[in-house]
């Protein structure tokens, strides 16, 4: 077999596993340093126990010959997909426009199968690499299919540097900056994305943390369901990240160029590379959803805002530049004078903190770097003192 051409399109090794390798230098270098890693976005908080007890009832459920299932339906079960409608989307969306997933990652990269190799791809700059990684893989890297946009990317001019046709990625609260759309940059969007016949894919895995009067998700902006497909997730919503649940949203209303619905395809597209997601994690899933699961995932989120409101105020007192962490668990560090990857080893040599370097999520996260709020308590506590003591 002859390596598929587009591996050497993608960065030599994947941020992760960069920072692992240095990580794993500094341990043997200086082992009796205790490190604090607060560069992955990984949740640390046990799971609600509603949820928790939820998993149980399904394990004991496929015990039993009476209960036990096989496989379920590659869309997901009807009363998640319910759930969804109802508690998320407050029934702006049906049920037949949800896909339930193994998370989104999977569907961002899913969806590169339903956009296919020939349409160009835009994705905010900078942002979570998944999507400009996904679509190098899949596609020639070439400027006209694939290009960043800078973001914010508010500006009329900028827009009209994306081609007709094409399809966007974007991500609110954006991973790493934390920035959020408002209704009225959405309504900017969906108007351009209609008139050039754009399709937007809209990522709103921290929706949970947003706070204020900004939209949850796109659909809250009228003539959002003809331009644009949402992916969600249980991830940092629940603390899913290990279960692996989230979701595909594809209106019916959204359709190709040539006017046919979009909706059937992706159908055909789940049922021939996916059959569906666990049925454990779908039965965790439905216990989120309900008024005591979504009580649980609230004190999570509250703790993981303590977290970084710590973070962020140990570095603005040390007159670091600092944005973010008000609607996502994420501070954006402007390192003055240093690299992405010199700041990086500076947090970690200095202070035995692990930070996520910008330039990871694009070439404008250079001079960048991204602090996490997900972590224990005490851990982010000790962090802080830390950076207090710099
Ligand atoms: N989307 C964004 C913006 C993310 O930051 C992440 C994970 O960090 C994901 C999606 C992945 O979500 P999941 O765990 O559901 O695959």
């Amino acid at each position: 077999m002859k390596r598929n051409p587009y591996f050497s399109q993608l960065s030599p090794s994947y941020l992760f596993s960069e920072i692992k390798d240095r990580v794993q230098r500094m341990h043997e270098h200086h082992p009796h340093i205790s490190l604090i890693n607060l560069s992955l976005g990984n949740t640390s908080e046990p799971l609600g126990c509603s949820t928790a007890d939820a998993l149980c009832q399904a394990a004991t459920d496929l015990k039993n010959p009476s209960s036990h299932t096989g496989y379920g339906p590659e869309g997901g079960l009807l009363i998640l997909r319910e759930a969804i409608c109802n508690t998320i989307y407050h029934n702006a969306v049906s049920p037949d426009e949800i896909f339930v997933s193994d998370g989104a990652k999977s569907d961002i990269s899913r969806l590169q199968l339903l956009i296919g190799p020939m349409t160009h791809v835009a994705v905010q700059d900078p942002s979570y690499p998944a999507y400009a990684e996904s679509c190098r893989l899949g596609r020639s890297s070439d400027p006209s299919f694939f290009s960043y946009l800078p973001s914010p990317l508010f500006s009329k001019p900028l827009l009209c540097t994306v081609p007709d046709n094409a399809v966007l990625f974007l991500c609110s609260p954006n991973n790493p900056t934390g920035e959020v759309f408002t209704h009225a940059e959405l309504e900017t969007l969906i108007s351009h994305a209609r008139r050039h016949q754009q399709i937007i894919v809209y990522d709103t895995a921290y929706q949970a943390f947003i706070q204020g009067d900004y939209p949850r998700s796109i659909y809250e902006i009228h003539g959002a369901e003809e331009v644009a497909i949402e992916i969600g997730s249980f991830s940092k919503m629940a603390g899913f990240c290990g279960l692996r649940l989230g979701w595909t949203a594809i209106p019916h209303a959204l359709r190709y160029t040539d006017g046919q619905r979009i909706n059937p395809d992706f159908c055909r597209l789940v049922a021939t590379v996916f059959n569906g997601a666990s049925l454990l994690s779908q039965q965790g899933g439905i216990q989120v959803l309900s008024l005591e699961g979504q009580k649980e995932c609230q004190r999570q989120i509250d703790l993981y805002r303590k977290n970084t409101h710590l973070l962020q105020t140990a570095l603005v007192q040390k007159k670091i530049s600092v944005s973010g962490g008000r609607h996502a668990p994420f501070l954006w560090v402007k390192t003055e004078h240093k690299n992405s990857w010199d700041a990086f080893d500076f947090f970690l040599e200095k202070m035995g903190i692990v930070v996520c370097p910008g330039v990871g999520f694009g070439p404008l996260g250079e001079g960048h770097i991204r602090i996490c709020g997900f972590g224990n308590p005490a851990s982010v506590a000790e962090a802080a003192s830390r950076i207090d003591r710099l």
